[in-house]
């Protein structure tokens, strides 16, 4: 049967104490207990429907939870600050001194620092691959190897990881698999095709407006009750709590995400077909002519599109500092990092998401400093963004100024 996340999460039944159509916001830090023996018995673990401190979980952390769980299909899920308390919190829970992890090397900036920079400090090594490289993949795993890592669609350069085959190597080896899906909500359902973790920063596309930052690990209650254990729990510990406000506020714009979805993925969709008829050197995951194009296409839940992100590659650093700064004074979007917002936002990778990958590594794995991440947005007119657009690349010389 197809999958279908958003209906999963429309299936949700919540109320509020009153009866109101969203559910209270918890709005308390600790909670109290008819008996001492009841709350002794939650810290224990044992005490179903209990809450003890907000660090651990808070009824609209869980609300949160549920929802993003559903909509991964995984049992459950466990929210975070954001999406770095998540990977961090993640990481730690499942690897220890003397453990290995292979991971994609085309991942978010952060995550390639905390493995490469941070983690070796507790003895956990990392070796980066090719993720589309399944022969390179395999023989990077080694005996000490605990987890692969990659994204469902990298950050950024559009990579496409074969989830389905990747699962399979995983499995074979006893590794978690653990999918970072933040560039590819409900058009990519990792769980489905085998991951055993899903992580999103909730900062992009979940959310939507750009006004918080948020992630979610979503996996077995088995792992994510180990994540929160008091005795050793990697978020319990570590303390990447959501705030239970911010909680509230991102499970209302999580019920928008399938038309968001719908709408970033056919502007982008369009604008990617215009940009490479005009001769740019565009990547887009829905371009037949894109890598992973047919991956991605074997994978998607249809309806949701190949997503809101596209890059071009202008040639140079100074020509993409000058298109981004001519399209923010034309009102086409705004130049800053991140993703997922109502307004188009642009960033030059090279010097921003990823200036903590070296230079040589940068070239080696494809990014070049003219390289301009678009994440689009949900423009109404995306003929008129076109236009408008042409003409400022012909006002920078990136297009030439005869075209029409
Ligand atoms: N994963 C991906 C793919 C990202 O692009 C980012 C941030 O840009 C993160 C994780 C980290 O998320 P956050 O900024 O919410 O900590």
């Amino acid at each position: 049967m197809k999958y279908k996340p958003a209906d999963n999460i429309q299936d949700l039944q919540y109320f509020g104490e009153f009866g109101g159509v969203n559910p209270s916001i918890s709005d308390s830090s600790t909670y109290t207990f008819l008996s001492a023996k009841t709350m002794f018995d939650t810290f224990e673990g044992n005490s179903e429907g209990c809450y003890l401190y907000s660090r651990h979980s808070s009824p609209s952390n869980l609300y949160l939870g549920e929802a993003l769980a559903a909509m991964e299909g995984t049992e459950t899920a466990n929210v975070a600050a954001s999406g770095m308390g998540a990977i961090t919190s993640t990481l730690l829970q499942l690897c220890q001194a003397g453990d290995h992890i292979v991971s994609s090397r085309t991942v978010y900036g952060g995550t390639y620092a905390f493995l490469k920079n941070f983690i070796p400090k507790f003895h956990i090594q990392t070796s980066f691959v090719d993720i589309t490289n399944l022969e390179s993949v395999e023989e990077a795993i080694t005996k000490d190897t605990k987890v692969l890592y990659c994204e469902s669609v990298s950050n950024p350069l559009l990579e496409v990881a074969d989830i389905e085959a990747l699962a399979k190597i995983a499995k074979k080896h006893q590794l978690t698999f653990v999918v970072d899906n933040t560039f590819s909500p409900l058009s990519i359902s990792p769980g489905e095709l085998g991951a055993d973790v899903i992580i999103h920063s909730l900062t992009k596309f979940i959310n939507g407006s750009s006004d918080t930052v948020g992630g979610v690990t979503c996996g077995s209650q088995v792992f994510i009750n180990a994540l929160r254990s008091v005795n050793d729990g990697a978020n319990m510990l570590l303390g990447p709590t959501m705030d239970s406000m911010r909680a509230a506020s991102v499970l209302k714009n999580l019920r928008t995400l399938h038309i968001r979805i719908k709408q970033h993925s056919y502007n982008a969709m369009f604008l990617a077909k215009q940009f490479q008829e005009d001769g740019l050197r565009t990547v887009y995951p829905g371009l037949k002519n894109h890598p992973g194009h047919e991956t991605f296409k074997k994978m998607m839940n249809e309806d949701y599109g190949f997503g809101g992100l596209l890059t071009i590659d202008v040639g140079s650093l100074d020509k993409a500092n000058a298109l981004m700064e001519l399209m923010q004074e034309k009102n086409l979007g705004y130049l800053a990092v991140s993703l997922g917002f109502y307004k188009t936002l642009f960033s030059a990778p090279g010097s921003s998401t990823s200036s903590e990958i070296p230079i040589e590594e940068q070239e080696e794995m494809g990014l070049g400093n003219g390289l301009i991440r678009f994440s689009i947005g949900l423009d109404n007119d995306i003929e008129r963004t076109y236009k408008m657009m042409k003409s400022c690349m012909k006002e920078v010389g990136i297009l030439d100024a005869e075209m029409v």
